[in-house]
């Protein structure tokens, strides 16, 4: 048996998780739940799906606030080289990893990895206000320090937390419900299911469509989501959406087919047809374009050719 990884910060083993990827792929992560860092192989967490980052998000809703600080050099987990602090370009300027110069995988802060699929926004003090009215401390969503004030004369620049310094972040529901609604390569679509993702306004409770309300139309509370475990509701909702979702290739003929039943035009051999023609056709315009033409002109040409050859 391969024996565990250890996490280079704190040097306590790592809990190997297996995620489901895109289309049924097996990803792996490492999680140290001690200084909320996931260690994951060279592009493996680019490779989930939304059951995926369920399982993952459901990882990090369970592991109890880091009570440590990660230093700033780290090791890698697989050859103990130095990692290299790589800034990935989002509006959050500061959604670093660290990764292996050997091209064996990264580490990154569960909310930093968040940060960079887009799925949190900057804490605004319009957002301070209404976790005030939910009584809600507010906290850095990286560190988990507490929030005091935002800043708010620094125009243009993110306020950070004064103890990671990391950018005050929320997370987007509306993104985060988007980014999971996705299975075997393909988005989800709700409309006309009667699968509706609700979340009650902390307001007034009324539901909110959880894909895309961010305040409520009946008393105009604000959606503010400052950790992780405001997202578990949602994931209990989405889970069995997700789990019930069927590959492509699996799915029953569509109703276009059906209304087609007892049509001669429906039968196996002309859809059989039907799809070659297409194939033929998209790739003839893939391949050469406008110049298919002058290929099939040059074609019958050589044809004629060849046919002088033998019978002359
Ligand atoms: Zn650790
Ligand atoms: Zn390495
Ligand atoms: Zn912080
Ligand atoms: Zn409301």
């Amino acid at each position: 048996m391969q024996l565990a990884n250890h996490c280079t910060s704190c040097q306590q083993p790592l809990k190997e998780i297996v995620l489901e990827g895109h289309y049924g792929q097996r990803v792996v992560a490492d999680v140290c739940g001690n200084c909320h860092l996931v260690w994951f192989d060279a592009f493996e967490s680019v490779r989930l799906s939304g059951l995926g980052w369920v399982g993952l998000l459901r990882e990090m809703i369970a592991t109890p606030r880091a009570a440590q600080t990660v230093p700033r050099q780290l090791q890698c987990v697989r050859c103990h080289g130095s990692l290299k602090a790589v800034r990935n370009l989002t509006r959050f300027g500061r959604t670093a990893a660290l990764e292996c110069g050997r091209g064996h995988g990264h580490y990154q802060g569960f909310a930093l990895l968040l940060a960079e699929r887009g799925l949190v926004r900057t804490m605004a003090t319009r957002d301070l206000a209404t976790l005030h009215k939910e009584n809600t401390q507010p906290s850095c969503l990286n560190c988990g320090a507490p929030v005091d004030s935002v800043p708010t004369a620094l125009s243009g620049q993110t306020p950070v937390c004064s103890h990671c310094e990391t950018p005050l972040m929320l997370l987007d529901l509306p993104r985060l419900t988007q980014a999971l609604l996705v299975r075997h390569g393909d988005v989800l679509q709700l409309e006309g299911q009667g699968q509706q993702l609700a979340v009650a306004c902390r307001g007034c409770g009324q539901p909110l469509d959880a894909t895309q309300d961010t305040r409520c139309d009946t008393c105009g509370h604000v959606v503010v989501m400052p950790s992780l475990d405001r997202v578990q509701p949602l994931l209990n909702q989405i889970e069995p959406i997700l789990k019930g979702a069927l590959p492509r290739q699996a799915r029953p003929w569509g109703h276009k087919l059906q209304r087609m039943r007892g049509d001669a035009s429906a039968t196996q051999w002309h859809r059989f047809m039907g799809h070659a023609h297409d194939v033929f056709s998209s790739d003839s315009q893939r391949l050469y374009g406008k110049t298919a033409t002058v290929v099939h002109v040059i074609a019958a040409l050589a044809l004629v050719f060849v046919l002088y050859l033998l019978f002359r």
